[in-house]
């Protein structure tokens, strides 16, 4: 079966950052983060500079504390542009309401906003126990809203998947449902507050959960008569061709959706690097002249003999960067909507053999089918302790051949457990050149010296191999 590629978009009401519209028919906004300590302010406004240059049409920052607060207003006179800054704020609501007096939006995360930092508990409430939680979200998210209404601040509500609250977590478990719920919560204060500047995103480093999630998300917005624009993105998918692959494949299910205004992928390199790519995706889908929509690509899905389904790409694009993004940004949609688990790439401009490795690569990255070791590595910010991508180069020398193993390498002890979700094994900076390593949620070694990581992490894979 052929399958006819169509492009139409949700709709959605246009929020207002700055001076950029999201939403609605604005163009969808690519974005990135810097990896820069904020305080860093030279770094911070240099590193702003390439972003700009690259095309980056929103730029975040880690905000820590009150701290990082100046010195965003700080960047924020030097970054003379008109590319809007926000503040990416954990875990201290206070923090949020002085970034919406500096820049023009702030990311809170629904799991840290008013709930403390997970402990990985389950805490039983009652009704009446759940409903006085729900209660003081609302005290407390309301006088952000106020402060935002003020200053013309928009908000983002970024949910990650790795660190919903015990709360919800106790309630819903760690199921799409949980995630949607957590974003529902804070959307129904806005809505009774009448303040429609939200962004909403939801991000998984597993494609499946995300897409999933997101789309869950949509059909409950829609539910509640609700039609906040989104922000897409798939957290810690690593770097270099995985990395972007991964990206791929579930930010574009859901462009494919039409779902999608403004966009982030995040990489475990410079923050310039994610621009375009980014832009390649979103042309790729929304461009009437892109090659997706001029006949030479053609998206099949066959039923093969035995039941198992295969999705057939085929395209002209002669440049394998594209090729590769496009490829799975079509295939991993296909692949689950119809339960397919093969993957066939046609293109006359490349060998059979790297034909076959990419499509080898789209399905792990669809978590159809693991053919290697898997890498959950977060992109970076200013709370990172070691040299990120050296560090990920280090693992995955080591590590390689552990086919089928998800390894997390997260930059920081602060969301790096939570948020590496389901790795098998994590690698957590815990102190300058101090690293934790983990079995799934559990601590195993605690900070020992960076030097000693790689072999501790080699020598608690081969034991607990002996012991199974
Ligand atoms: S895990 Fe820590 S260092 Fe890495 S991006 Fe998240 S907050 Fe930053």
């Amino acid at each position: 079966m052929q399958l006819k590629l169509t492009y139409n978009r949700r709709k959605t009401h246009t929020v207002e950052v700055g001076n950029i519209c999201l939403g609605s028919d604005y163009p969808i906004r690519v974005q990135t983060m810097a990896n820069t300590s904020t305080n860093d302010i030279d770094a911070s406004v240099e590193q702003a500079r390439r972003c700009i240059e690259a095309g980056a049409e929103l730029l975040r920052y880690t905000t820590q504390g009150m701290r990082e607060v100046e010195s965003l207003r700080e960047i924020h006179e030097q970054v003379l542009t008109s590319v809007p800054l926000v503040a990416d704020v954990h875990f201290q609501a206070d923090v949020a309401d002085a970034a919406a007096q500096v820049v023009e939006k702030v990311r809170i995360n629904p799991g840290n906003y008013i709930d403390p930092a997970r402990k990985f508990q389950h805490i039983d409430y009652s009704n009446t126990e759940y409903r006085q939680e729900l209660q003081r979200l609302r005290e407390r998210f309301t006088r952000l809203l106020d402060i935002c209404k003020e200053y013309h601040t928009a908000i983002r509500l970024g949910v990650n998947h790795g660190s919903l609250s015990d709360r919800i977590m106790s309630r819903y478990g760690d199921t799409p449902a949980g995630m949607v719920e957590s974003v529902m919560e804070f959307l129904r204060v806005a809505e009774d507050e009448h303040f429609p500047n939200i962004v909403i995103s939801i991000k998984a480093s597993n494609t499946r959960v995300m897409v999933e999630t997101v789309r869950l998300l949509v059909k409950e917005m829609r539910h509640e008569k609700m039609d906040y624009p989104l922000h897409l993105g798939v957290t810690e998918a690593g770097e270099g061709e995985d990395g972007r692959i991964k990206s791929a494949v579930g930010i574009g299910a859901l462009l494919a959706d039409g779902i999608g205004d403004t966009v982030r992928v995040s990489l475990s390199e410079a923050p310039e690097h994610e621009i375009p790519v980014a832009r390649d995706l979103v042309d790729y889908f929304t461009d009437p002249d892109s090659t997706r929509y001029d006949g030479s690509v053609v998206a099949e899905v066959l039923d093969n003999i035995g039941g198992n389904a295969e999705v057939r790409y085929s395209s002209m694009e002669d440049n394998w960067e594209l090729f590769c993004l496009q490829a799975a940004a079509e295939s991993g949609r296909l692949l689950w909507d119809y339960k397919a688990t093969e993957l066939t790439l046609v293109n006359p401009n490349f060998s059979e053999s790297k034909l076959n490795f990419l499509s080898k690569d789209i399905l792990q990255a669809a978590r159809v089918r693991m053919y290697k070791t898997e890498y959950i590595s977060c992109p970076g910010c200013g709370r990172t302790l070691f040299d990120l991508e050296k560090t990920i180069q280090e693992v995955k020398a080591a590590t390689q051949h552990l086919n089928g193993l998800k390894i997390g390498i997260m930059g920081c002890i602060v969301n790096g457990p939570g948020e590496m979700a389901d790795a098998d094994y994590g690698y957590v900076g815990a102190g300058r050149e101090r690293v934790s390593l983990y079995r799934g949620k559990e601590c195993v070694l605690k900070n020992i010296p960076q030097e000693e990581a790689v072999e501790q992490l080699l020598k608690l894979i081969e034991q607990d191999k002996q012991q199974s």
